[in-house]
């Protein structure tokens, strides 16, 4: 088992790393334990999930995945990756509504950071999760689903409430898309762009005033957008987000039709996703506000372009999701690929953070963020909720971290 992140920024304080590979073995282990947390595939950028005690990992767990067509749900186990899930959803002719922009991540450490794809009539990964199977602090298992008093806050839940073992997700008839990149598109624009197909992506390096390439993944019996589609150019050839990287490590474009799993994600099982060496940060804001919070970034984009690798801009919609960055609002996300280089990009993480305050910024819980705890607790109307219920949950502090504690203090 790994003793860094992904993107190696984070090395774990853990005392013990463990595997257990039934259940019952891990309900004795976190009961018996005063410090633990679950990781899941380690694609997380901030501390959230480090522990000075037991670092766990579920992929131990036996696999075994169970489709419901009637209730049209996938029940999966926590360290199922989405995109083994995907090619066994799609082979059975069945799709999920959305995914990130890479499949290598676990179900259950993508849903309890509220990560999302696009779209902008697509929630994020977590509102697809029907049901809930989580053992709790003193090793019980405890079962939930949409009809559950609080579900609507155990969704998305930091890994602060429990270990989450299994989750069952909405499923939804297989279908294919095409995905096009077009360049250069005008500010705007940016609107008409990210509402006009069923996931759009936007990428930008704030050097110029243009919007540097428009990823668009759409229902492939739509037709492909026109010649001179909102004043863009058409790539004619596969690109990468990040300039000067390979496209090879990218999902099909040029118009190919293909299954959903493969042209959602930008990025493919089995190949590096991003660039590899970096830092990450994104920001949830209200979609309304999407052209005046770009305004006020325009103020420090000399300052983002030096340690800026990519800026992508996507569109999620709203959920009731206690601690989902999406809560109650439909959202512009505005997604920094840093250069790995903590000290130069940490200033401009703040410099981004106090230009967007005023639009009430919620920071991917997965991501590099400072936020100050006051604004983010500002910025989530469910806040004390989910605090009063991870009192109730982990009264003894087991699933503590000091990132938790900083932001949820009890
Ligand atoms: C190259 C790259 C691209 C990315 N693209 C996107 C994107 O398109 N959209 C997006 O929103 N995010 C994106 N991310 C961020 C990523 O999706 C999130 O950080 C996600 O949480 C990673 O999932 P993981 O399985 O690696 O979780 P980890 O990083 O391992 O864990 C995340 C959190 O979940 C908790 N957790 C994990 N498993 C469990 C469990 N079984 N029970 C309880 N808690 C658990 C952990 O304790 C931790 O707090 C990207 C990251 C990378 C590296």
């Amino acid at each position: 088992m790994p003793r860094r992140n992904w993107a190696g920024n984070v090395r774990y304080a853990a005392r013990r790393y463990h595997r257990p590979e039934s259940v019952d073995e891990l309900r004795r282990l976190v009961a018996g334990s005063e410090r633990v947390r679950v990781v899941g595939t380690g694609h997380s950028f901030n501390r959230l999930g480090d522990t000075t005690g037991d670092l766990v990992s579920l992929a131990g767990l036996p696999p075994d995945v169970r489709l419901d067509p009637e209730r049209r749900t996938v029940t999966v186990p926590a360290a199922t990756r989405y995109g083994d899930l995907a090619a066994l959803l799609h082979r059975q002719g069945y799709a999920l509504a959305n995914l990130a922009s890479l499949p290598h991540i676990s179900v259950a450490g993508a849903v309890a950071t509220g990560t999302h794809g696009s779209g902008p009539t697509i929630g994020n990964l977590a509102t697809a999760v029907a049901g809930l199977e989580l053992v709790t602090a003193d090793g019980d298992l405890l079962t939930v689903d949409r009809s559950s008093e609080d579900f609507a806050g155990m969704v998305v839940g930091l890994g602060a409430l429990g270990v989450v073992t299994r989750l069952t997700l909405d499923v939804v008839p297989t279908f294919d898309l095409r995905q096009y990149v077009r360049l250069d598109l005008p500010r705007e624009a940016l609107d008409a762009a990210l509402d006009s197909a069923y996931s759009v992506s936007v990428f930008t390096d704030w050097r110029t005033p243009r919007l540097r390439e428009v990823w668009r993944k759409q229902r492939a019996d739509q037709p492909p957008p026109p010649a001179d589609w909102l004043g863009t150019t058409a790539a004619d050839r596969p690109r990468h987000p990040v300039p000067g990287m390979s496209a090879e490590n990218c999902t099909a474009q040029l118009g190919e039709p293909g299954p959903w799993h493969e042209r959602l994600p930008h990025f493919r099982l089995g190949f590096t996703p991003s660039s590899g060496e970096e830092l990450q940060s994104e920001y949830h804001l209200p979609r309304a506000a999407a052209a005046e919070a770009l305004a006020a970034l325009d103020e420090v984009a000399h300052l983002i372009a030096p340690v800026l690798q990519v800026c992508e801009l996507r569109t999620v919609a709203a959920d009731e999701l206690w601690l989902s960055p999406n809560q109650g609002r439909d959202s512009l996300a505005v997604h920094f690929t840093w250069i790995a280089d903590a000290a130069a990009v940490l200033p401009v993480v703040a410099a981004v953070e106090e230009r967007l305050a005023p639009f009430a910024p919620r920071p991917h819980w997965g991501k590099v963020f400072e936020l100050a705890p006051a604004a983010v607790a500002a910025a989530y109307p469910r806040y004390a909720d989910f605090t009063a219920l991870l009192r109730r949950l982990d009264p003894r502090a087991t699933f503590h971290t000091d990132p938790l504690d900083a932001y949820f203090p009890r």
